[in-house]
């Protein structure tokens, strides 16, 4: 049977997610852990003493990446068996287009605990801040570099009924964003930098408005892309609904023509039952 290591925590695997620029966003709980864990696996030891000490914690770090050798992840794993080891990311939620997945996957494998100390994540802050659907996203991380496999990867999923979040950097943004009118169509979006940092900007348009205003000026600092649906139907005009509804009106009572126009254009039933009584006086 387990038992709790000298720290008091119970051993296996503790995933620690960490701020994406502002410090304070860290919570009390995962900053309890890290005060506490036997060790902590981290990607950049320089990176990771600063939130440590933010933290409050002396613990001993050791780096880790998905690509070490299995045998630096057997030993992790091996640790875990009477030692609770912290994961922790540069920035975010580990696993996260970061680290982490060999070494959760394999800690289960072994029947070790896993445990998730939830916070925040760039790609979730900026689906909240760009204002287009959340009720379905993809998370499609970095896009491939090269012009081909890019574009490959965007006609995989340019059917998608779903919003989609994208990692990008400041001096590839107007190319990408560019391959992705062509790609995808030129869908509204939105390009959210420096989340919870100083200089924090959210710009919203269409993606080839966005990609020509970045095209001069790459922007400085770490950058998410959030892309709409395809296909949102644009709002319709009043002429329309006017059209519409005198059409209805040559064989539907008031209230069934607003009913089926209402349905007809996404409109409010109310609005066009009052218009519907003027337009048939
Ligand atoms: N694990 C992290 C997470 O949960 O967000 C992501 C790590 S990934 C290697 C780093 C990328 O995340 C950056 O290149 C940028 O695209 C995005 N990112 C991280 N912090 C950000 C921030 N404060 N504002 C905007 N984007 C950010």
């Amino acid at each position: 049977m387990e038992t709790a290591s000298a720290s008091g925590l119970d051993p296996g695997l503790y995933i620690v997610a960490g701020p994406i620029g502002n410090l304070a966003d860290l919570s009390p709980r995962a900053a309890d852990i890290l005060r506490r864990a036997d060790v902590v696996a981290v990607e950049d030891t320089r990176v990771s003493a600063r939130l440590l000490r933010h933290a409050g914690s002396d613990r001993p770090m050791v780096p880790y990446h998905d690509h070490s050798s299995d045998a630096l992840r057997a030993r992790l794993i091996e640790r875990m068996a009477g030692e609770s080891v912290a994961l922790l990311s540069d920035a975010g939620t580990p696993l996260i287009s970061d680290p982490g997945y060999k070494l959760v996957r394999d800690a289960r494998v072994a029947g070790r605990q896993v445990t998730t100390l939830p916070g925040p994540s760039a790609a979730i802050a900026a689906l909240t801040l760009s204002g287009l659907p959340t009720d379905r996203f993809l998370f499609m991380g970095f896009l491939p570099a090269k012009a081909k496999a890019r574009g490959d990867t965007l006609a995989e999923i340019a059917g998608l009924r779903a919003s989609l979040i994208f990692y990008e950097s400041g001096p590839r943004l107007s190319d990408s964003l560019a391959a992705m009118a062509q790609g995808l169509g030129d869908r509204d979006a939105a390009v959210c930098r420096e989340i919870s940092k100083t200089f924090e900007e959210t710009v919203t348009g269409t993606l080839s408005a966005l990609s020509d205003r970045y095209a001069d000026a790459p922007p400085k600092g770490e950058i998410v892309v959030i892309v709409g649906p395809p296909g949102q139907a644009p709002v319709a005009s009043a002429e329309d609904a006017d059209a519409a509804l005198r059409e209805a009106l040559t064989r539907l009572s008031v209230s069934k023509a607003a009913g089926e126009v209402a349905k007809k254009l996404g409109l409010d039933r109310r609005t066009l039952y009052d218009r519907a009584t003027e337009l048939k006086e």
